[in-house]
Formats: structure tokens, sequence, C-alpha cells
């Protein structure tokens, strides 16, 4: 068996960008912050459009507006004072001015560039300014003579500060001076049929490294690129399932006291649909094959219990199990739900997150590698390699979005053949299902618990806060209990925190104690004091950041307040919406906005006010904002397809699974020469995810 690295280009490719000659090591790692550490990272950063360029030898004929490349005689350098820009003062072989305009230029290097008297070719677009044709900061193609190779395309790529576009097409063609000779993994028949370039060969075509690029050239090099990412995925989405499910598992037994203590242990009667789905997990769990199941319903379809009864079966059966939640105060929340719970059926409970001093942390690491712990709740904290089980059979993970393929495999690995729980509120479309999960088995929560009332949902303008702040008094006073959640303003915590102490001020000014503030950078103790008492009632009002919109649960609360709504997207909005309507009392959710709106923003808030079905606002928000994000995982980078779009691409997704399930159907250990050849290109695009060697092959007893 060739393992990837011995191709001799794979040490090129996976090596690390400060390889790179001729930069600077600061300029070095603005690079990497942008396209990512390794040269292969690099030669994936593919240009977000191009621009044409047309050449012309007399510019009087020439469009304004458009794009060209002209030969120029420079004629004299122009500074005139330190506020106006640097010009300098050009003509064409017909003899036309074209005057090349530079804000902040540096008369040295201007000097050195555009020699008087020199003959060079620029490329920029015609402007017309005060009568004369004019570049601003045009790109100097060098002269008349060198640039004959130019094929008028011009590679625009995303750029960071200290970046430019000129930069990026410099270290990209330094990068391509290599020519890279890989096996190919895309199957004979596929490549023909669509007509592919190889990988080198398409590389050159996006990145415009060759003179004949045409545009019908280009689609495809984009397309077999965009094919090799989704391949890529999708073959270590099923080489994980494949393991996942080849490995036996001695199946978990229930009786029917135990079952009965469920329920006596839960205070309600469940659903039809949490009662269908119990089914379907409880077959999963005994049927002697590895259960992974994601669990889909809307906020406050009562996901948790079905997490809580099906760690408590595994604890049943002696193993452990894990409940995985994204943020601190949710873990707190299952944990403390969870300890009443489970005390009523005998099984010990830890939780486990970072905020936790030390000494407590390693009392519960003690636990877990010893077995005392049966059911652990926690966060990221628990994926630490630190943390080992004597026995973990299932893991649950709540709000699945918010953590990546790397990350839940890293927690699922910590057992033998562990089974695996996804919850999950956004109600994904296939497509994006497909591509971030591979295929699992899905259970829907489309009811909600008897007795809810809907959520009314306003939308009202930020200019009438003193009504709005009157109103919350009133309501208080009558009762209530409020949600008052403060906007992003930027992606600085602190700023964020300003605002939402600002609005306590003024509100403490007239609730008093009733109102308190919470926030992230808060002491747990703290924050959990302050969320009891809200639970409790002592406080009333919650001025929070949106540490409160994954989970949480308080179902006397029901008013929620949103200042800045047009700054969140959908489905933030509506899990922060939510939070309130988990009783059987009236709620009402305010939408305060700032004008004026903005088109998208004025869609989300309509949609909003108009429905409360999440699979709806799932829907539109896909529309107005593209797939990465209805994941989350463009903010969190975790999924973060760089090539291809799920909701562009969508056919090639789908081929790119059923290859990808063909060969690991055929091939599982990669040992033919096509397994080979997609091991290489998984480890290239790091979706290779090792598994302890004995994970797939010891057998487990219950
Ligand atoms: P989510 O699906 O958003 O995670 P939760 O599991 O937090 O929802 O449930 C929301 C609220 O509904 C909780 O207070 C929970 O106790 C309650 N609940 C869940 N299932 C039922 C049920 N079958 N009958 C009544 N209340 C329920
Ligand atoms: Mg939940």
């Amino acid at each position: 068996m060739t393992i990837p690295l011995a191709n001799p280009y794979m040490p090129y490719l996976l090596g690390s960008i400060d390889a790179l000659p001729h930069y600077s090591a600061f300029f070095k790692k603005r690079l990497k912050g942008l396209v990512g550490p390794t040269m292969v990272s690099l030669l994936r950063h593919l240009p977000s459009q191009y621009h044409q360029y047309k050449q012309v030898t007399d510019l009087s004929k020439a469009e304004v507006g458009t794009r060209v490349i002209v030969n120029v005689t420079v004629d004299e350098h122009e500074k005139k004072s330190n506020k106006s820009p640097y010009l300098i003062y050009t003509h064409d072989s017909a003899g036309n001015l074209l005057v090349l305009s530079f804000f902040n230029g540096r008369a040295t290097y201007l000097h050195r560039l555009y020699p008087t008297g020199g003959q060079r070719t620029v490329e920029g677009k015609l402007e017309l300014y005060k009568q004369a044709l004019q570049m601003n900061h045009p790109t100097c193609l060098g002269t008349v003579t060198t640039q004959a190779s130019f094929t008028g395309l011009e590679p625009v790529y995303p750029l960071t500060e200290g970046i430019t576009n000129v930069h990026m097409r410099k270290v990209i063609a330094e990068a391509l001076k290599v020519r890279i000779m890989l096996p190919e993994w895309i199957p004979d028949h596929l490549m023909q049929h669509q007509g592919w370039p190889t990988w080198n060969q398409a590389l050159r075509t996006v990145h415009v490294s060759e003179t004949d690029v045409s545009l019908s050239a280009r689609t495809k090099a984009q397309d077999r690129l965009a094919f090799d990412e989704l391949y890529a995925h999708q073959l270590g989405l099923c080489l994980l399932k494949e393991r996942h499910r080849r490995a036996s598992v001695a199946p978990y037994t229930t009786d029917k006291g135990f079952l009965e203590q469920l329920s006596e242990a839960t205070p309600f009667t469940l659903t039809q649909a949490q009662k269908q789905t119990w089914a379907e997990i409880l077959k999963d769990m005994t049927h002697g094959a590895r259960m992974i199941r994601l669990v889909q319903g809307d906020v406050g379809s009562g996901k948790t219990i079905l997490a809580f009864w099906s760690l408590a079966l595994a604890a049943h059966n002696g193993q452990q199990a894990v409940l995985l939640a994204p943020t601190e105060i949710l873990a707190r929340q299952h944990a403390a739900t969870l300890a009443n719970f489970a005390k009523a059926l005998g099984f010990e409970t830890a939780l486990l997150i970072g905020a936790m001093k030390e000494k407590d942390k390693k009392l519960v690491r003690e636990q877990l590698a010893q077995g005392q712990a049966q059911i652990v709740v926690g966060t990221h904290a628990l994926i630490e390699e630190s943390i080992n089980f004597d026995r973990l059979g299932l893991v649950v993970i709540d709000e699945q979005h918010r953590f990546g393929v790397k990350q839940r495999h890293a927690l699922i690995s910590k057992g033998l053949n562990t089974h695996v729980l996804i919850m999950t509120a956004t109600p994904i479309p296939r497509t994006l299902l497909l591509s971030n999960y591979g295929d699992l088995d899905i259970s829907r929560l489309n009811e909600k618990p008897a007795g809810r009332q809907p959520i009314v949902t306003k939308v009202t303008s930020l200019e009438k806060i003193e009504a709005v702040v009157e109103g919350l008094v009133k309501a208080l006073n009558e009762g209530q209990k409020a949600y008052w959640v403060c906007p992003l303003i930027d992606t600085s915590e602190e700023s964020d925190l300003a605002a939402a102490t600002a609005r306590f001020k003024v509100l403490q000014a007239h609730l008093g104690e009733q109102v308190a503030l919470l926030h992230g950078r808060m002491k747990p103790d703290e924050k959990d004091a302050i969320f009891q008492a809200f639970s409790q009632g002592a406080i009333r009002c919650l001025v929070s950041t949106t540490v409160i919109e994954v989970g949480v649960d308080v179902r006397d609360a029901t008013l929620m307040i949103i200042e800045h709504g047009e700054r969140f997207g959908l489905a933030q909005l509506h899990q922060l919406r939510g939070r309130i309507g988990r009783g059987d009392l009236a709620s009402t959710c305010l939408l305060l906005y700032a004008p004026p709106l903005s088109f998208i923003a004025k869609e989300r808030l309509e949609t909003m006010r108009q429905t409360q079905d999440g699979f709806i606002i799932a829907e539109k928000d896909l529309e107005l904002r593209g797939a990465g994000d209805v994941l989350g995982t463009k903010q969190s980078g975790i999924m973060a397809f760089r090539n291809a779009d799920p909701l562009i691409h969508t056919q090639l997704l789908t081929l790119a699974h059923e290859k990808a399930s063909d060969l690991i159907a055929q091939d599982p250990s990669l040992t033919t020469q096509a397994g080979e050849s997609a091991r290489l290109l998984m480890t290239l695009y790091g979706t290779f995810y090792e598994l302890p060697e004995e994970v797939s092959h010891a057998p487990v007893s219950a």
C-alpha cells in the first residue's frame, strides 16, 4: 500500500506557504490568514470573478467605463499637493492623452515603474475626469515588448488588508511554477463524460496562468475543482460512516419496568412525534448496529427529553453517555434538569465545561475515566484530548450545526463503536444534509407539545423606544417575564457588551432590582445565579447579548424584545424567538429596528412577522443568505467549502456522493489503485479522518 506522502509532489503541496521565496514573513502571515497555511490551500484560493480587458491602440475609439489594455509613452509626473493624487501624464500611439492617477502613490516607486520617456503597457478601467481620459490605479503589465503573452483576462481574488490583487497573481504564479503530477482520482468514465481537465491543468486555467484560457475551458476547470472538493468531502464522510456501520455493537436491552420508569421521571406525556422518534431511536440501539441519527425539530418541539431518554438507555445498559452542548449556559441548564431526571432513575451525572476550576475538572476527568460518572453533560471541553472514558456508548450532540465533522468525530472516537444521536432545530434542506453529513437516518419532530399559543410578532421602529419601555414596565407589573436582547454591533464582544450595558442602565432606571444583565464574559457562577433568579422570578427582565440564543428554556417567559432586529440573521431571530412561547401562556416578540431598512432586512423582519414555521423561515433564509450561513458554518469556519457551493453545484454534489459511496463500498480499506488515489485526494483536501485502529475491529460487550 502506498501512502500518499510517497508521491513526490505531496510534500510540496502540503508544505507551508513559508517556503515561498521573495516574500516577507509579515506578508506570508497575512497570506496564511487569508488562504490557509499550505501551498495547496493557496492554490485552492480561486478568483471570485474575472475582468475582461480589451486591447486597444486608439483610446479615442474605446468606450469610457470599459477595461482596456493599452501601450503608452510616459510624458510627465505631477504631484501638486499632499492632498491631491499623484498623476502621470502619458499618450497612446494615436496621440491621445491618458492620465494615470494614484492616491498615496510613492514618487520613487512610480518613477521606477513609469520612467519619463519609457513605453509601458497598462491595464485599467477607462474613466473621464475633467475632460481627460484617466485610469485610477492601473496595473503596469511591463514594457511593450514583454507583455505579449497577456490574455486580456484578469483573475480577481478575494483579498485582505495588505494583499493586493497583483500580489495574489504573483504569488499564485510562483506556486504554479512547479508542474504538479498526481494520479487521477476522478473515475475515467466521469472524466471523459464531463470533458474535465486534470487537476493541475484546471488550476492553471482558473488562475489564468496559461495564455489561451477560453470561457468554456474555465467553466470546466471550475466545475472540476468544485467536484474535487465535494468528492473529497463525501469520501471522508462515507469512509467514516462505513467504519461506523461495519462495527457491530452488542444490542442494548430494555424492559417494561425501565420504560415505565422513564415515563414516570418525565413530567409530561410525549407528543405523538416524540413517541415516533423514540421508537426509531430505540430500534436503532437495540438492533446490534450503530446508530447515526439526526433528530430535526423546530425550536420548542421537545428534543431534549429524547436526548435524556437515550442517555438513560445507554446508562441502563452499563455504558457511559455524553450530551454535548454548544454553550456553557445550555450545558448547565441541561445538567440541572438532567440531574433531577437521572436521580429518579438512579444514575450518576456530571458536568464538564471550560469555565470550571481545574480541581473540579480533574475530578470529573477521573470519574469519567474510571466509569463512575454514567452520564456527562458538557461543552467543547469534553472533546479535549485529556478526556477519556471507561466505556463510552452514546454521544448525543445538541444543536449539531454548531460543531464540525472533526469535532464530532473527535468525541465519537473516544469510545468503541459509540451510538450517535444528533439534534438540530435547523431544518436543513436535503442538499445541505448530504454535503455536511453524508447520509444518515433522520427523524422529524413535526409537532409541538399541545397547548402552545402562537407568538404574536410585531415589528417596531426604535424611534418608539420610549413607548416600548413603558409597555415593558406595564407587562412586568402584570407578572410577565421578558428577555431583552441587544444587537451584534460587530465581531467584537466588547462593543456588544457596551451596548447591552447601556441598555441595562436605561432599563434599570425604570425597573430597579427586577432587571439584570447577562453576557458571555461573566463568571459561570454569576451567570448561574442570574439565570436561577430569572427562572424563579426574583428577576423579571433579562438584558443580554446573544448568549441566550440557543436552547435556553424558561417556560413562563413571555416577552422577547430584540433590539436592532435588522442586524440578525433569520435563523438567529427564529432561535431567539423560540425562547418564548414555551409554556401555555400567550407571548409577544417585538423586533425593534433602526430605519431605514435595507431590502433584505425588511424581507427578514417581514418573514418573522408572518410565520413561526421553522421550515419556511429556513427556506427564506437560504434564499436570502446562501448555504454556508444557514448551517452557521460560515461564522464558525467549519464546513467552509471553498471551491464549491452546494446550492449551485447540487448535481455535482449528488454525483460526488454516488461516486464516493460506490468506491467505499467496493474498496473500504482503500487498497486498490482507485482507493489510493482517493486517499491522496482526501489527504490533500484534509478530509481523511484517521480512526484509531481498534475502533473498527474490537467487539463490544454491553
Ligand atoms: P427544543 O426542541 O427546542 O430543544 P425543549 O426540549 O427545550 O425544546 O422543550 C421545550 C419545552 O417544552 C421544555 O420546557 C420541555 O420541558 C417542554 N416539553 C417537551 N416535550 C413536551 C411534551 N410532550 N409535553 C409538554 N411539554 C413538553
Ligand atoms: Mg434544545
